[in-house]
C-alpha cells in the first residue's frame, strides 16, 4: 500500500512531523547518554550486542596517552563491612604511571581484583594518617612482596606538627610492627620488594609541587579534619586537574586551588539524623562528625557550586545513607556528580568524564607483569633456629618426594635441591 493513497496531505505533514521529533529525541536521548556521565547505547537488533554497557571489564582497555582512569577502590567508612572499603582511589594515567591515593583497610582487595601486575603498584600518596586512609598498606606491602614486586614500596604523606605526628615516623613504626614478616621474606623470598621510601612533605604547603615525574604534577593543600597534618591533593596531567580531597571540612585552600577542575573528589558525610537512627551515635556527636569534622552534604554542594567542576565525585559514605547525602547536595549543587561506591570507574579527558562500574570475578588476583624479582641475597640471618627445625617430622616431609623430584625435573631444579641436607630425606620414596 502505498501511504499516499492512505494518509491525506494534512496527515503525511503530521507524520513527519512525528518521526522528525521521535528521531531528534532518539539522538537527543543517545547523546544525552553519551555526553552525560554514563557510558552506553541502544541495542538496535535482538540477535546482535550492546554497543557499550555501563561496565568497565578490567584489564581490556588500553588508555589513551592523554586519558586518566580513576577507580574507586573504597569509598566507606573506618569500621569494615564485606561490601565496601575504606577510603582508596587508584589513579591510572595514560603514560602508564599508577597511583594510588589512600589506601583505606579493605581496599587491596578492591585494587587486587583489577588484575594489575605488583610491580605498577609502587606509589602511594596518603592524605592523613587515620587509618581508614592507610590501613590495607600491609596487604599492598607483605602481598604485592609475595606477587612478584621487584622493588621498594614509595609512600608520599604529610609531615605532622611533630615529628611523631608525621607519616615518616609512621611509617618507620610500621615496618617495626611488622619485623618479623620483614625478616621471614626478606630471607626467603628477596629483600629489596620490603624497603619503603616515603617522601614526606610539609603540610601546611599551599599548592606546592610535591611529586613532579613523567608528565604528572602532584600539589598538596592543606584540609581541616581532626588535627594538623590532613592534606588534599591536586593532580594535573595532560592539561587537566583533578582534586582528591582526601578528609576535610570545607576550607579556603580547597575553594582556592580545585576552582575550575576536571574532577574532583570530595568527602561527604552521611546526615546526623541517620548516624543517630542508623548507628546509634549520640545526637551531639552524629552532628559533629557528620558536619564539623567532616563534610555534609549540603556544604559539599557548596563547595562544588563554587569550584565548578567538570565532574564532582562524593565518597566516604555507607551506601545506604547514599540517597539521603544526595538530597542534601541537591539543595545546593545541581552540577554533574557521581556518588561513588566501591569500583565506580571514571574515564577523564579534556572532553569530558565517563562513569561506569567495573566488573570483575571474586577470585580475580594480580597478574604477572615482565620483571622477575631478584633472587634471595645471602648475609640475611636465617629467621629459624635449630631448635625449629629439628622438629621437622621426617615422614611428612618424604611424602612430597614424588611430587618435588618431578617439579624439578621440569623446572631444573637439582642443583638447588634443598632436602639432601635434610637428615630425614629418603631419596625415592
Ligand atoms: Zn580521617
Ligand atoms: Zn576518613
Amino acid at each position: 500500500m502505498n501511504i499516499n493513497t492512505k494518509y491525506s496531505e494534512f496527515q503525511r505533514f503530521n507524520i513527519l512531523i512525528a518521526v522528525a521529533a521521535l528521531f531528534c529525541a532518539q539522538v537527543y536521548l543517545y547523546a544525552g547518554i553519551s555526553s552525560a556521565h554514563a557510558a552506553g547505547g541502544v541495542v538496535a537488533d535482538p540477535a546482535g550486542v550492546a554497543p557499550d554497557r555501563y561496565v568497565y571489564y578490567p584489564g581490556t582497555e588500553a588508555l589513551a596517552k592523554d586519558e586518566v582512569r580513576v577507580v574507586a577502590c573504597g569509598t566507606g567508612m573506618p569500621d569494615q563491612r564485606r561490601g565496601q572499603a575504606s577510603a582508596c582511589f587508584l589513579f591510572e594515567f595514560g603514560n602508564g604511571e599508577k597511583i594510588i591515593f589512600d589506601i583505606g583497610t579493605g581496599s587491596m582487595r578492591n585494587i587486587n581484583s583489577l588484575m594489575i601486575p605488583a610491580e605498577y603498584l609502587s606509589k602511594v600518596f596518603i592524605s592523613h594518617l587515620h587509618t581508614d586512609h592507610w590501613g590495607d598498606l600491609d596487604a599492598l606491602w607483605a602481598g604485592g612482596w609475595t606477587a612478584g614486586r621487584p622493588g621498594p614500596l614509595e609512600i608520599w604523606g604529610p609531615s605532622g606538627q611533630t615529628k611523631e605526628m608525621g607519616t615518616a615516623y609512621a611509617i618507620a613504626g610500621f615496618l617495626q610492627a611488622f619485623n618479623w614478616d620483614y625478616q621471614t621474606r626478606a630471607y626467603k623470598i628477596t629483600p629489596l620488594p620490603g624497603q619503603i621510601t616515603v617522601h614526606e612533605f610539609d603540610y601546611t604547603a599551599e599548592n606546592e609541587v610535591v611529586y613532579d615525574d613523567n608528565g604528572i604534577v602532584v600539589r598538596s593543600i592543606p584540609a581541616i579534619h581532626a588535627g594538623d597534618g590532613p592534606v588534599s591533593f591536586i593532580i594535573e596531567y595532560a592539561g587537566m586537574k583533578l582534586v582528591f580531597g582526601g578528609d576535610s571540612s570545607p576550607n579556603k585552600w580547597f575553594i582556592e586551588h580545585a576552582k575550575d577542575a576536571d574532577f574532583a573528589i570530595h568527602e561527604a558525610f552521611a546526615t546526623p539524623e541517620f548516624f543517630v537512627k542508623d548507628y546509634g551515635q549520640p545526637a551531639q556527636l552524629a552532628w559533629r562528625a557528620c558536619c564539623e569534622f567532616h563534610t555534609s552534604g549540603p556544604s559539599f554542594g557548596k563547595i562544588m557550586s563554587e569550584i565548578n567542576p567538570g565532574h564532582a565525585v562524593a565518597y566516604h559514605t555507607m551506601e545506604e545513607a547514599l540517597s539521603g547525602v544526595r538530597d542534601g547536595i541537591r539543595e545546593t549543587y545541581d552540577g554533574p556528580l557521581s556518588m561513588a561506591v566501591d569500583m565506580m570507574v571514571w574515564n577523564i579527558t579534556t572532553s569530558g568524564v565517563t562513569e561506569r562500574m567495573a566488573v570483575s570475578p571474586d577470585r580475580a588476583s594480580g597478574v604477572p607483569g615482565p620483571t622477575r624479582q631478584p633472587p634471595p641475597v645471602d648475609g640475611i640471618p636465617d629467621p629459624m633456629s635449630d631448635f625449629i627445625k629439628n622438629g621437622e617430622w621426617g615422614p611428612g616431609f618424604n611424602a612430597q618426594n614424588q611430587m618435588l623430584d618431578a617439579h624439578s625435573e621440569k623446572y631444573n631444579l637439582q642443583e638447588q635441591d634443598w632436602r639432601p641436607e635434610k637428615p630425614w630425606y629418603q631419596p625415592g620414596n
